[in-house]
């Protein structure tokens, strides 16, 4: 019998089983990918039709989260379900749960989800995060700002990733405003934290619970999203025993089986500071695909079938440079000129309208060392620009 938390349930599924996938973006794909090498079949629930994921899978179905007998019939043409996509009602995962395993267990979702959930679970045990506040309205807002301090960055409690509903606000004199701009009835106020850089640790968790990681990958970001990833970070090693101290204390507490990120602010002197958690491969851990012996997919498909978990050990430096819709604004992006450098990979994600912010595809590149591949690969995005002809 299958349980809501998706983990006393400790049969393997093995190749040949059909897995479900909540969500239906690019992590879905990459997801369905790996598991179609494994020899899975994947099923993919979301309300869109022609999806990244449904383009990869067996079977697309199509309809909304909220529509739980829709969902429920999805589960239970499939041997396990997981997602891709967090922003998926904790109902819709807990309907699921009646007719297969659910890993991770919906509950992972609903801490994860919420900005103010997740903060009070982190700070809950023991887990630095950035001073912040819950507020309802402007009047809390105002009322905060004093304590959190200016600048402060205020973020919708629910539904928010890449920056979205998120307020900067370094004039206490215009909190009004950034109440009506974030527009959310809850909201996070969160001191700003004055960091010098940012990274990131994708960890996995077995069923057995066994824990590994692919290493601290330093993190670039534009508009408030990831824009290039570097790996190894090349950090002090009492950071990286740091973060994975905090890693595993989470991936436990939350009782993870399946990948989860989290994404930290190093402060000067090596300090570590939570920003958030994704409770899934993340687009830091995309390099994994041709770096790493294991992928962060196919480890999140190993861990929610009970499989073994695969090695995370890097045959090479990598980086990652993202590939938004921006890049097509002047037409085809030249691929053959990006690929003419041989160690750089290209990823698309079968996304057909090439939108200004919407992740489109990546790059990867392979080098003897990470400041090496991160210059390859932005010579090779900076490559994709089309040259007028003649
Ligand atoms: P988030 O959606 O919360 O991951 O935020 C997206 C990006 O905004 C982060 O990766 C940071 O670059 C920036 N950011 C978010 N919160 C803060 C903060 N409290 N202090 C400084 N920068 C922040």
């Amino acid at each position: 019998m299958s349980t809501a938390t998706g983990t006393s349930d400790r049969r393997r599924i093995l190749p040949g089983a059909r897995v479900g996938v909540l969500g239906s973006g690019q992590l879905g794909r990459m997801l369905a990918i790996a598991a179609r090498q494994m020899g899975y079949r994947v099923h993919t629930f979301s309300p869109e039709r022609g999806t990244p994921t449904g383009q990869v899978a067996d079977r697309e179905i199509v309809a909304p989260y909220d529509d739980l007998d829709a969902v429920r019939a999805f589960a239970r043409e499939v041997e396990i379900v997981t997602f891709e996509f967090e922003n998926i009602a904790h109902a819709a995962a807990l309907a699921a749960a009646e007719c297969a395993p659910v890993r991770p267990h919906g509950a992972v979702l609903h801490t994860t989800q919420h900005r103010l959930r997740e903060k009070t679970f982190l700070t809950g045990i023991g887990v630095p995060v950035a001073p912040f506040e819950a507020v309802h309205s402007a009047a809390e807002l105002s009322a905060a700002l004093p304590r959190i301090g200016c600048p402060a960055v205020l973020k919708s409690a629910g539904w928010g990733y890449d920056g979205k509903g998120q307020v900067r606000i370094d004039d206490p004199a215009r909190a009004d405003e950034a109440w009506q701009r974030v527009g959310a009835d809850e909201a996070v106020l969160e001191g700003f934290v004055e960091f010098e850089c940012e990274l990131s640790l994708v960890v996995a968790r077995g069923l057995d619970g066994t824990v590994d990681d692919w290493g601290l990958v330093a993190n670039e970001h534009r508009d408030h999203v990831l824009d290039v990833s570097t790996a190894p970070a090349g950090v002090a090693s009492a950071t990286l025993a740091r973060a994975r101290e905090i890693a595993r204390a989470i991936v436990e507490s939350l009782d993870v089986v399946g990948v989860l990120c989290v994404e930290f602010f190093a402060k000067s002197g090596g300090e570590l500071l939570v920003n958030e958690l994704a409770p899934r491969p993340h687009n830091s851990g995309h390099f994994t695909i041709d770096a790493a012996v294991t992928s962060q997919f196919e480890q999140q498909l190993r861990a929610v079938c009970g499989l073994p978990l695969g090695s995370c050990a890097l045959l090479r430096p990598a980086a990652m440079a993202n590939l938004l819709g921006d890049v097509w604004q002047h037409g085809e992006p030249s691929w053959a000129r990006a690929l003419a450098q041989p160690q750089v990979k290209l990823h698309l994600y079968g996304k057909g309208e090439a939108r200004a912010g919407r992740k489109m595809g990546h790059l990867t590149a392979l080098a003897d060392s990470p400041a090496a591949a991160r210059s390859t690969v932005l010579a090779a995005r900076d490559a994709l620009r089309p040259t007028p002809r003649g």
